[in-house]
């Protein structure tokens, strides 16, 4: 069931509202602006029916603070308001509210209102959940891993905790597909991803796929050591997984991965960090493939499995 916030002061308005609406929706009602703005930036909505005239702050007021937090910003308001005066409406609407609402009330029309708000809602959030997920396999995709490492790169850099930036790449794609074909090799893709995902589960963890057969991951929070252990489990998972591969090039389907955990610095880049990171992926590549080669906090290199095989 979809949930609508009503913030209205008068309860009677608001509960004969409610009537109209709880056959098809869970409703909730706040009676002042304050506990509307704290419900809505704390449940999640998929609509607001909002009160102009309250005393205290009144709805416009409120209507400003839903469009400037970014949690808010997008839930549809509706306004609903006794006045009928042209210029109320056109603020509302100026504002940013989707609809306007006469007091009193049309159930018929309200029903149909809000059922069109909803749908239009829930439309654009699937729409903007498919524009940020790789099709192939389901993890975000790069455009969603753009806004996500900038985002977090400049929140660990305020909070002074380590990121980690890790590239994962397959061992001789382009043999697998050679061998078994392209329709094969998709596949595979889909079944590291989702091995890999199921190894990034905590809220600190992001996966995404960078394009082709590479991946990128973000943890943050923890130190390089602790990442490393955990980068291992989930290479060793992935060879686990027993995909056989050209048995001319390795028995198994396995990635080489490289990484770096830094305390951003204040002068320094994330593009910077993300070519240390494709730095250690090579090397990782060269030392033999199917291993994690990590750079720590002072950047110095830590290989899993040490005999280096140049190729
Ligand atoms: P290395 O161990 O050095 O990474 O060798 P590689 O062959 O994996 O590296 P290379 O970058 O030369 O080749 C990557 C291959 O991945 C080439 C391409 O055919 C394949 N590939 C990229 N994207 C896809 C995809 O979406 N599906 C499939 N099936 N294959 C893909
Ligand atoms: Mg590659
Ligand atoms: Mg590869």
């Amino acid at each position: 069931m979809e949930k609508i916030l009503i913030v209205d002061d008068s309860l009677l308005q608001a509960t004969q509202l409610r009537g109209i609406l709880d056959d098809k929706y869970d409703v909730t009602i706040a009676q002042t602006a304050e506990e509307g703005l704290s419900r809505a930036s704390s449940e999640d909505y998929s609509l607001i029916l909002l009160d102009v005239v309250m005393p205290g702050m009144d709805g416009f007021t409120l209507l400003k603070k839903l469009q400037e937090e970014i949690a808010t910003q997008s839930i549809p308001v509706i306004l609903i308001t006794s006045l009928s005066g042209v210029e109320d409406e056109q603020k509302g609407l100026l504002l940013g509210a989707v609809d306007y609402i006469t007091k009193p009330f049309n159930a018929v029309i309200v029903r149909a209102r809000v059922s069109t708000h909803i749908k239009l809602y829930k439309y654009r959030q699937q729409a903007e959940r498919q524009s940020m997920t790789d099709q192939l396999t389901g993890i975000a995709n790069r455009r969603r891993y753009e806004r996500y490492s900038a985002v977090k790169w400049c929140e660990a850099g305020r909070m002074k905790v380590p990121i980690s930036i890790c590239m994962f790449d397959i061992d001789h794609f382009k043999i697998y597909n050679d061998t078994f074909g392209h329709p094969a090799g998709d596949k595979v893709i889909s079944a590291v991803a989702k091995t890999m995902a199921s190894y990034m589960k905590r809220s600190t963890d992001f996966v995404a796929r960078y394009g082709g057969e590479e991946f990128v991951a973000l943890m943050v929070g923890e130190p390089s050591e602790k990442v490393f252990e955990h980068l291992k489990s989930v290479r060793q998972a992935i060879e686990d997984l027993r995909i056989p591969h050209d048995p001319k090039t390795s028995e198994w389907v396995t990635v080489s991965v490289g990484g770096v955990t830094i305390v951003p610095p204040p002068d320094g880049s994330y593009a910077s960090y993300l070519k240390v990171a494709d730095t250690m992926l090579y090397d990782a590549k060269r030392a033999g493939r199917n291993r994690v080669v990590w750079a720590n906090e002072q950047l110095k290199q830590m290989f899993e499995k040490q005999i280096l095989r140049e190729e």
